[in-house]
């Protein structure tokens, strides 16, 4: 039997680990739920899994959660428990929204523990203490995140890792695909939220239609895959190609020294990915988004239009000044998107946000923990300076 840890069990990603586990129940069980504020989904969860453990981000509903479940289901609150519930699971799968993910996924590495990671933002914002946590004996970083779980298979039946030499992420695009930059200063958050090819929570919904998601994933394949990894291999921020693909079938995809790119395709199903990650290396018996072949179908790639959605290249930019640079872009990303979905800003002032904020890195190195969370509320009170001295902020939104 399999202890797993679903941290964030209410979210998109949780609840779809949850599909998962029920396909296998005599291999995988529940050991623990974790969940922000949403206490009552987290109870009706707790109910049907039987968990040892459900953890509460805040203390805000505890009795409540305690009231409404039986004794020996352990409700607990705050870092500390959540790190104890992450050691016990044989398995975490990290589907926490945002910065607010780093203490699920240090605690499962620091622990020597299976991590599937499908918070990207603890990686993108604390690399080398990541990094430092994977080393950990027992330690094991297997990607959720779609593109990642692609390259990851892709890489699979390499030997060296010297003969990796480009890794190409693609994108659907988002809502916003074709757009001018005239045509996206007018757009709504109703139309930002939906998402042509993936249902996902609100804010990676709105990272897709900015490609701010794409820039995190590109920096989350360096921190995989790249130079400070435990792979060993060159690659860089100039071998990473961003392929627009609006079909989302092709999850990602490697290109090795002898001109050959492997990829993986499915239909679009997070279950899959998470399952991958779950199962790894075997493979789950269960399959999730199989394409039917019989059938004929067009598969397209283009350019990604990088005028139009300059989050891109600022995450790259972030990216290639490194330290602290990805902390900050993250955490002001996380500050604009947050205005934006509360109608403060608009969608065109969310990149602007993140410019300024990042044009003033203070070149923090981010060795440490202590560092990585100076860093993270430096760019967010700095976020909060640009919104509020934005040339608009006074007028409203019309
Ligand atoms: P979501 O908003 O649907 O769910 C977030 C979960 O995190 C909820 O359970 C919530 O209770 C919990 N949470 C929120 N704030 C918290 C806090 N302060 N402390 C502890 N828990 C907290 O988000 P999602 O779409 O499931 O995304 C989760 C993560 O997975 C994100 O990092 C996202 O980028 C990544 N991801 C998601 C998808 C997807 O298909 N949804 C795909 C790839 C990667
Ligand atoms: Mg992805």
């Amino acid at each position: 039997m399999i202890d797993v840890c679903v941290a964030g069990s209410t979210g998109s990603i949780g609840t779809q680990t949850l599909d998962v586990i029920d396909t296998d129940p005599d291999r995988y069980r529940v050991s623990s739920l974790t969940a922000g504020s949403s206490w009552e989904a987290v109870a009706a969860q707790a109910l049907k899994y039987r968990p040892d453990t459900v953890v509460l981000a805040s203390d805000a509903n505890l009795h409540q959660l305690r009231d409404a479940l039986p004794q020996s289901i352990a409700v607990v609150v705050g870092e500390a428990a959540l790190a104890e519930a992450v050691a016990a699971a044989d398995v975490t799968i990290n589907g926490i929204v945002g910065f607010a993910g780093l203490p699920a996924t240090l605690a499962c590495l620091e622990a020597g523990k299976r991590l599937g990671l499908a918070n990207k933002e603890s990686l993108i914002a604390a690399g080398p203490v990541v990094q430092r946590a994977r080393r950990t004996p027992g330690a094991e970083l297997v990607p959720v995140d779609s593109e990642h779980a692609a390259i990851h298979q892709s890489l699979r039946s390499n030997h060296d890792p010297v003969r990796i030499k480009r890794l190409q992420i693609t994108a659907s695009g988002g809502p916003f695909r074709g757009k001018s930059a005239d045509e996206l200063a007018e757009v709504t958050v109703a139309a930002a939220l939906a998402h042509p090819t993936w249902a996902m929570g609100p804010k990676i919904t709105i990272d897709s239609s900015t490609l701010m998601n794409k820039g995190l994933e590109v920096i989350e394949a360096v921190e995989l895959f790249g130079a400070p990894s435990t792979m060993d291999t060159e690659l860089g921020f100039d071998d990473i190609d961003v392929v627009v693909h609006p079909q989302s079938i092709v999850h990602s995809m490697a290109t090795f020294s002898d001109g050959s790119t492997i990829a993986q395709l499915s239909n679009p199903n997070m279950r899959g990915p998470i399952g991958y990650a779950l199962a790894y290396p075997d493979r789950l018996a269960a399959p999730y988004g199989e394409i039917d072949w019989s059938q004929a179908q067009t598969l397209t790639f283009e350019p990604p239009d990088r005028a139009a959605f300059p989050c891109l290249d600022l995450a790259f930019a972030a990216g290639r000044i490194g330290g602290t640079a990805p902390a900050w872009l993250s955490a002001a990303n996380e500050v604009a998107v947050d205005a934006f979905l509360e109608e403060r800003i608009r969608w065109n002032e969310i990149p602007s946000i993140v410019e300024a904020v990042l044009t003033t890195h203070d070149g923090g190195m981010g060795e440490t923990l202590e560092s990585v969370l100076e860093g993270d509320s430096i760019a967010r009170i700095r976020a909060a300076e640009a919104l509020a001295s934005r040339p608009s902020s006074t007028q409203g939104l019309t």
